[in-house]
């Protein structure tokens, strides 16, 4: 068996060196061959120049490296574009994805599971804010996303060959790899881990791109806010209609007419923000129209390394 571990890095200097020494233990005790494929996110410090200096040290660790910044889910989806193993690993580089877990997720994929999800029964490393926030993010994807979605579980996961042909079909733009996952329904798993700490350098989700990522998810699997722009406008109607009743009343049976600037001015600032709120729904969705229809790669490669030849574009399924 070949499993492949796949690693995105974004400015990860401080961290590279602590994770390959256990990557290193943890391919030690596990009797088999493995691949570690580093994938570079276009990071602006030393990331790339230590990745290949593991990749010239040892075989097992191969390079892919982007042009600029693509973001966590593109160097993922390159990570599945190449992984030769029957059974991948995707995990994040600081060590808050326990390497240890790995085994166990293996026994579980040799007992025939496609997804092996870890899933967090406790976020010893995250503060206050990261936790609340955190927990508003799975409630608001499994509402609006997928039911199938589980909490806790984020991107650290094993996938067997099937799982990562199927997810390579998907070549969306605004990918949200567990909406994704989530969506092929296959037979899943969970090991339960304790989340440590970031074991060096600092966070490369601040709150903004925390936002565009949950943005993402919900805009790429469902058009609810769309629907909410619909719902609004009916509501907004239905009271029209009950105050134009009252309106009618007042004037042809209590003969009060009255000035009514205050309610002209409500209306008229209430009417536009519903208007524009909707236009900007319907404007966003375009976007992501436009942006598919074009039909870009995900990520550029600017270097490999002990990759064997091939090209991830014609190599897909
Ligand atoms: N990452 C990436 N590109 C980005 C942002 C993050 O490849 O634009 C990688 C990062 O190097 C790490 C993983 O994605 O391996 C998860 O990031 P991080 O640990 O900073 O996120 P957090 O655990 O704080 O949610
Ligand atoms: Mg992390």
């Amino acid at each position: 068996m070949l499993p492949s571990i796949i690693v995105p890095l974004y400015n990860e200097e401080a961290v590279l060196p602590l994770l390959v020494g256990r990557l290193d233990e943890l391919v030690g005790g596990l009797n088999c061959d493995v691949e570690v494929l580093l994938v570079d996110d276009g990071s602006r410090d030393r990331t790339l120049a230590l990745a290949r200096e593991a990749a010239a040290r040892d075989p097992k660790y191969r390079v892919l490296s982007f042009s600029r910044n693509f973001g966590h889910q593109a160097a993922i989806t390159a990570g599945l574009d190449f992984a030769d193993g029957d059974a991948v690993v995707i995990m994040g580089a600081d060590l808050q994805d326990r390497p240890e877990i790995i085994g166990r997720m293996l026994e579980l994929f040799r007992e025939g599971y496609d997804v092996v999800s870890a899933q967090r029964e406790s976020r010893e490393g995250d503060g206050a804010y990261k936790r609340m926030t955190a927990s508003v993010f799975y409630w608001l994807m499994r509402r609006t996303v997928d039911q199938r979605i589980m909490p806790e579980v984020a991107d650290f996961r094993l996938l067997s060959r099937g799982a990562v042909h199927a997810i390579r079909q998907f070549r969306e733009q605004h990918r949200f790899m567990r909406g994704l996952i989530a969506w092929l329904g296959l037979n899943e798993a969970t090991v339960r881990f304790k989340r440590g700490p970031r074991a060096a350098g600092t966070t490369k989700y601040p709150t903004l791109k925390m936002a565009a990522f949950a943005w993402t998810a919900i805009t790429s699997f469902s058009g609810l806010p769309l629907r909410f722009g619909v719902l609004a406008g009916m509501g907004m109607t239905m009271l029209g209609v009950l105050y134009f009743i009252y309106a009618a009343y007042r004037a042809l049976i209590e003969h009060a007419t009255v000035p009514g600037w205050t309610t002209l001015v409500f209306l008229q600032i209430f009417f536009s923000g519903a208007i524009l709120l909707s236009i900007g729904l319907m404007g966003e969705y375009l976007a992501r129209v436009y942006d598919e229809s074009m039909r870009r790669p995900l990520y550029v490669l600017r270097e490999m390394v002990n990759m064997p030849r091939r090209n991830a574009q014609t190599d897909r399924v």
